[in-house]
């Protein structure tokens, strides 16, 4: 088991220091983690630090895929805000 960082890691280096298990691997474009090595903080903490710390909304996967910081979850910025916005971009481009 493991949890996967995906593009939308803009590779601020927050989740390095914090994960026990020093799984995760400065990469480009993005970060990643090794699934080796990754616990899932299991038995260290209550929540994935490296979830716990990343500012980036749907950045982090758990092991099913689900964002572990979903968007709308740390900017408060709701869905359908988002997909009215996506849909002015589209129209102007
Ligand atoms: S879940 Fe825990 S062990 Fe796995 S990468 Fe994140 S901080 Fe490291
Ligand atoms: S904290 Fe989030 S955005 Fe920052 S490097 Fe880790 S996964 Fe990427």
């Amino acid at each position: 088991m493991a949890l996967q960082i995906v593009a939308a890691c803009v590779n601020c280096f927050a989740c390095v220091e914090v994960c026990p298990s020093g799984a995760i691997v400065e990469a480009k474009p993005h970060f990643l983690i090794n699934a080796k090595q990754c616990t899932e903080c299991d038995g260290e903490y209550a929540d994935p630090q490296c979830a716990s710390i990343c500012p980036i909304e749907a950045a982090i996967l758990d092991a099913s895929g689900v964002p572990l910081n979903p968007i709308g979850s740390l900017t408060g910025i709701p869905l359908a805000l988002l997909a009215a916005r996506e849909e002015v971009h589209h129209a102007r481009s």
